[in-house]
This record gives structure tokens, C-alpha cells and sequence, in this order.
């Protein structure tokens, strides 16, 4: 298998059936390995940046505030002061002296233009060698200014992205709790982990609205400060992407007593079961009460007239779809269980599946949800994807921004499944979408004049 791998990495992959599961993951990367994975800083900033009402300040050199929200489209319905990227592009001067009074001049002048709600402060690789003490700097702010001022630990060599998962957590926590839970009902819920890229929290927020459960708060996408206060209030925490968001539900659920579920809002499978998983809890909660069971009602009628209005439109890229075949490289490995039924839907096969971040557990599941002979990798590299990709004679590549060069390169259809895309492929209406973006890709024209690069010419010397 892949003549692309280093010795170092051999137990980062793992082939279904070849051998006993035995994959090691949750490690910094390879040194010379070349990861696909963003680092700490980028971790926290994909978790944090949907937060439209707050200041995002990005403490470092301005190379570090590159992702800005042109690439990375959280969509807004009120406030747009997220689409806004502010760095206080820290240059050699600051670096020796240091930057703590170039941050407090930023962030009182960004404050005093903006009327923010609350700001963030990213701490980048240099802050944390030249040691600038964010967390004074945002106390004195947030005594002078009268909004929370949240220092967020992101330094991007201090782990890998996971790290600053946990760094966002952090900030969001020292906001909840803080605002008044007065007439939230006993039927609410917080959304954790999904970023609202292309309006797919609105699609997520109107299913709950319709089996009459309270959405409390949007955490991160679409998101509002004063939400994420009152937090505590709410009865459940429904988790997806559970790799940047399950640590805040731990925490919550520590402090608060909140208990939360893990759900993915993607294929008709997973979505369907997310909606049912939340009417049974209610249901658990409060076993007397008539209206657990009109949840559970609405539930059933919403899934039906979801999944007949679906299944018959996606019989036309099923047929031309059938046999073939897929690999899947995304941020956490969550989404891919979901991805791998969802090809399944459509009667292609997964040959490839991989994470940045995803954990031993995740794996284990992976494993146990795929055909023999699927390629499983941790934290892989574009060598060893590209290397894969020929092996397998993957008809369609799904990943984001970093993966989408690798397919075009080698004559291979790609959908996008990041944080970049611009289409909804969360909920009912977006598998429909997903299928449709897999057929247009697969099926392109285009692919006649760029002909599929072949298995013989992957090589590889360390
Ligand atoms: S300098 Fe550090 S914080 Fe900035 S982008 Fe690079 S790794 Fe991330």
C-alpha cells in the first residue's frame, strides 16, 4: 500500500480486513509529513468567527488573519461584524518590545467604531514566545469598555487543532452563564457544532421550530453573544462535529448539569435519527406530559413528508452514480460516518476515508461502518492522498479547500464538505444537494479533456 507512506506514519493507516484495528491518531503531526491539518490558532478561529455580533482580533503578524470570511462563509441573518478581519499585525518593533499596548490601543479603537457585544482576542505563535500577557490586557479593556473582552490561549505550536478546539471552548465558556434564563422553556435545546455555512443552521433551526422545541442558542453559526449568556438555560445540548464543540457540552454538562447528545445533521439517515434521538429525550424527560408526545408526532410527520418528498428526486443520480467510487478527507471524523451512508444512499462505495482530528473511538466506528479493503488514515498528507486516490480509482474525492487541488490534479471529481463550500449539504434539502454536486462532478464533461492520472506513476522516495 501506498508507496507515498513513511515508515513513521505506517500505523496511521489502516487497511479494513488486512489486519486487527490498530490505528494511532491524536498526535502531533509528522515532522517532513507535510499535514493537511491547520494549526491551533485556525482551530479556534473556524469554532469562533460565526459569532456575528462579537469583535474578532487576531493578536499577531497579518499573515495569520489570511483565512478572512471571504473563504470562510459563515452566513449572518442580523449582524455582519464577523465578515470583518482585524490583526494587529504585529511587526519586528513589537516583537522586541512587545505588543500588549498595541493590542489595548486596537482593541479600544475597534470597540469605540464597532459597538461590538463582546470581542475575542486570538493569542498567535509569536504572542506566546514573546509572552504579551493577553489576559491583563483584556481584563483592563473589559473594566474600561463594560463588554466581556475574552482572551483566547490559540497559539498556533502549542498542539495540533484539536488544541484549539479546546481554546475556543474555553473563551465560549466564560460567557455562559452570565445572562438570565428567564422563559426558556422546558423544551429548548442549544446547536452545537454546526457554522451555518450557506444557511444550513436556518434549515436545522426551522425542523426543531416545527416539533416545538425552543432553539436557545446557535453555537457558532449565526451565532449572538447574548445566546450563548443564557446557554445554561436551555434543557439539551445537541452536538454535531462533535470534535470542536463535545468539550464545551462536557463542560456544560460539569457546571450546568446539561446533558447533550451527539448528532450529524447530514444524509437522510443521520439527520432523520438526530430529530427522533431528540424527541425520544424529551419524550424520557418528562414521560406524563402531552406534550412529549406531540414532539414525537410532529417528529414522525416531519421525517415522512421529508424523506418521501426526497427519495424519489434522488433515483436519477443514483442510477447514473451506482459503482462508483469514493474517498472522503474532512476536518472531523463524524462527518464522515454520515458521508459514508450517505454515499451508500446512492449506491456508491467508499474506497478511502480520513480525519485531521478524529479519535480513537471515531475510528473504531469507522471501521466497523466500511466495506473490507477501505483505506482508514489519520492526519494524512497530499503524498499520501494523492497516492490513495490512484490506488483505489476513486471517481470522486470530497474534502475542502486543501484536498481540492489534489483531485483536479489527478482527473478526479471532487465536492467540497468544508467550510468553504457555498451549497447547503446539511439536512433532507441538502442531501439532495449533495448528490447533485457529486453527479455534476462525477459526470463533468470536463473529465475528457483531462484524462484520469493512473496507479503507475504514484512514486515516492523519502
Ligand atoms: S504563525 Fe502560528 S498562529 Fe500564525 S498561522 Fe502560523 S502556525 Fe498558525
Amino acid at each position: 500500500m501506498g508507496a507515498a507512506l513513511l515508515k513513521e506514519r505506517e500505523n496511521q493507516v489502516h487497511v479494513k480486513g488486512e489486519k486487527p484495528f490498530n490505528l494511532v491518531c491524536n498526535k502531533d503531526s509528522l515532522a517532513g509529513a507535510v499535514s493537511q491539518r491547520a494549526c491551533v490558532f485556525c482551530g479556534s478561529r473556524v469554532v469562533l468567527y460565526p459569532i456575528a455580533d462579537a469583535l474578532h482580533l487576531v493578536h499577531g503578524p497579518i499573515g495569520c488573519a489570511v483565512y478572512t470570511w471571504d473563504i470562510r462563509g459563515a452566513l449572518s441573518s442580523g449582524p455582519e461584524l464577523h465578515r470583518l478581519s482585524f490583526s494587529t499585525d504585529l511587526q519586528e518593533m513589537d516583537v522586541i518590545f512587545g505588543g500588549e499596548k498595541k493590542l489595548r490601543r486596537a482593541l479600544l479603537e475597534l470597540i469605540a467604531r464597532h459597538s461590538p457585544k463582546a470581542a475575542f482576542v486570538y493569542s498567535t505563535c509569536i504572542v506566546g514566545i514573546i509572552g504579551d500577557d493577553l489576559e491583563a490586557v483584556c481584563k483592563n479593556v473589559a473594566a474600561e469598555t463594560g463588554i466581556p473582552v475574552i482572551p483566547v490561549q490559540s497559539e498556533g505550536f502549542k498542539g495540533n487543532k484539536r488544541a484549539g478546539y479546546q481554546a475556543a471552548c474555553d473563551a465560549m465558556f466564560r460567557l455562559i452563564g452570565t445572562g438570565e434564563t428567564a422563559g426558556i422553556s422546558k423544551y429548548s435545546l442549544n446547536i452545537l457544532g454546526d457554522f451555518n455555512l450557506a444557511g444550513e443552521i436556518w434549515m436545522v433551526r426551522e425542523y426543531y421550530e416545527r416539533m416545538g422545541i425552543q432553539v436557545v442558542a446557535n453555537i457558532t453559526g449565526d451565532g449572538r453573544v447574548d445566546d450563548i449568556c443564557w446557554a445554561h438555560g436551555a434543557a439539551l445540548n445537541v452536538v454535531q462535529c462533535s470534535g470542536s464543540t463535545m468539550q464545551l457540552a462536557k463542560m456544560m454538562e460539569n457546571k450546568y448539569g446539561t446533558p447533550a447528545i451527539r448528532v450529524s445533521y447530514f444524509g437522510i439517515e443521520d439527520m432523520s435519527e438526530a430529530l427522533y434521538d431528540i424527541a425520544r429525550f424529551f419524550k424520557k424527560q418528562y414521560p406524563d406530559d402531552p406534550k412529549a408526545d406531540q414532539v414525537m408526532e410532529r417528529t414522525k410527520a416531519l421525517v415522512q413528508e421529508k424523506v418521501r418528498d426526497l427519495v424519489p428526486k434522488l433515483e436519477k443520480y443514483r442510477k447514473s452514480l451506482a459503482g462508483k467510487k469514493a474517498a472522503i478527507y474532512v476536518g472531523g471524523s463524524f462527518k464522515a460516518f454520515s458521508l459514508v451512508k450517505a454515499f451508500r444512499l446512492i449506491d456508491m462505495q467508499v474506497v478511502m476515508v480520513g480525519s485531521q482530528t478524529g479519535t480513537e473511538e471515531d475510528y473504531r466506528e469507522l471501521e466497523a461502518i466500511t466495506d473490507p479493503g477501505t483505506v482508514i488514515v489519520d492526519d494524512a498528507n497530499p503524498l499520501e492522498l494523492n497516492s490513495f486516490l490512484k490506488e483505489k480509482g476513486v471517481d470522486v474525492f470530497v474534502g475542502g479547500v486543501k484536498e481540492r487541488p489534489i483531485a483536479y490534479k489527478l482527473g478526479i471529481g471532487f465536492c467540497d464538505h468544508n467550510h468553504e463550500r457555498k451549497e447547503a449539504l446539511a439536512g433532507f434539502e441538502g442531501m439532495l444537494n449533495f448528490a447533485k454536486e457529486v453527479y455534476s462532478s462525477v459526470m463533468s464533461p470536463v473529465w475528457r479533456f483531462v484524462p484520469r492520472k493512473e496507479q503507475a506513476s504514484a512514486s515516492f522516495s523519502a
